[in-house]
């Protein structure tokens, strides 16, 4: 890898108990591009995600963000230092409107109101629905709302686990231009059942077996 590494994790192993997930897996994400990480059902991917997110505490190994060991660091440092993370599970508060919610993830950012401009602009749906409850919306809407509310914290690395599970064909090449779209500016990690969309949108590819 030529470019400038943004993101570097060695060796990480992951535990649930006593049932060992991830066995000493290393990875390099340079500072803009995409990566992706494919592997069959039960690989460890998710895993992996919340570990370099920090929602997961490896057992062993370390990652390095932005030149800085962030291994022990929580998640919400982590956010703050440019390291988002789009989960499976939908990253959005359904009982809120699609406006509350962007303001929520735009909150205590004095350029936030701009920064919703631009996430309409990137995703112009969500524009025509500010008003609607976010639970009420089609899969590829909130799949845009959660991707939309974690780019509203500037990240310098996006990580989306599966940005186009359950949502409908129509709608994933919209989702898969604007991810293209944001390689050009920052890192992105995208673990994805859609091989093509994914190699698509990468310029590097791990694949994982069994952690
Ligand atoms: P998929 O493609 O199906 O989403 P994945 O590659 O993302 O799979 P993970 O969800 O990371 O795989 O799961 C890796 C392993 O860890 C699996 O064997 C899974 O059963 C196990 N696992 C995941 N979450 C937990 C948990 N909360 N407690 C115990 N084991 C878990």
């Amino acid at each position: 890898m030529a470019e400038n590494v943004l993101l570097e994790a060695e060796g990480i192993s992951t535990h649930y108990g006593t049932s060992q997930a991830l066995f000493g897996v290393s990875l390099k994400v340079p500072s803009r591009g995409g990566v992706a990480i494919l592997g069959r059902n039960g690989a460890g991917k998710t895993t992996l995600l919340k570990t370099l997110a920090g929602d997961l505490r490896p057992s062993s190994g370390t990652v390095r963000f932005d030149g800085t060991d962030c291994t022990r660091m929580p998640t919400e440092r982590r956010v703050r230092r440019g390291l988002g993370h789009v989960p499976q599970e939908q990253a959005i508060f359904g009982g809120l409107t699609v406006k509350e919610n962007l303001l929520i993830g735009a909150m205590g950012d004095r350029t936030g109101k701009d920064r919703i401009d631009e996430m309409l602009e990137l995703f112009p749906r969500l524009g025509q629905r500010l008003a609607q409850k976010a639970g009420t919306l089609s899969g590829g809407e909130r799949k845009m709302l959660a991707i939309s509310r974690a780019l509203l914290s500037r990240p310098h690395l996006l990580m989306l686990d599966e940005p186009t599970e359950g949502v409908w064909h129509g709608v994933i090449e919209e989702i898969a231009q604007r991810l293209e779209q944001l390689t050009q500016d920052i890192a992105v990690v995208i673990v994805e059942q859609h091989v093509k969309l994914a190699l698509r949108v990468s310029s590097y590819c791990y694949v994982m077996d069994r952690g």
